[in-house]
């Protein structure tokens, strides 16, 4: 389970709807939370570096470089990312499978119709990596660590 505050979840919501018809795209950080779940403290997005990104994503690996340098040394780490799939379902396509390497990352997609987002989902890999597996996706009014100031 994945729990986001619902100020970040809008966050992933808005971008998805201001991309269309083109593909957001953007890093979650968060730390590991009790009985193994995840929880989201920030949200940052990224322009998506995809050649003609419509159909696919591509995080900035710089933005992605600083992050780590960022959280270096602190709670929170990169716990997984996002993109919007305009037009399509909510769920993990056969090139995010074939992106898909990092069995750590949640993978947080929000299907987009006609620029309206409609449906968030959240997956990880199997243990194998050939295929993912739907998580829940939880949104909050409170947050156990607080979330930055920047982000409401
Ligand atoms: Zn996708």
């Amino acid at each position: 389970m994945i729990l986001f505050p619902r100020p970040l979840l809008k966050r992933v919501v808005d971008a998805a709807e201001q991309a269309w018809p083109g593909e957001s795209c953007g890093l979650l950080v968060g730390r590991t939370a009790a009985a193994a779940d995840i929880a989201v403290t920030a949200v940052e997005a990224s322009p998506n570096i995809a050649p003609g990104a419509n159909d696919r994503f591509e995080v900035d690996p710089q933005l992605r470089f600083d992050l780590m340098r960022r959280l270096d040394g602190g709670p929170d780490r990169i716990v997984g990312h996002y993109h919007s799939h305009p037009g399509h379902p909510a769920q993990p396509s056969a090139r995010d499978l074939e992106m898909a390497w990092e069995p750590d990352l949640v993978w947080v997609i929000t299907a987009v119709e006609d620029g309206q987002a409609i449906h968030t989902t959240a997956h990880v890999l199997d243990g194998e990596g050939r295929q993912f597996r739907q998580i829940g996706l939880r949104t909050a009014d409170w947050h156990p660590y607080g979330i930055r100031e920047a982000d409401l």
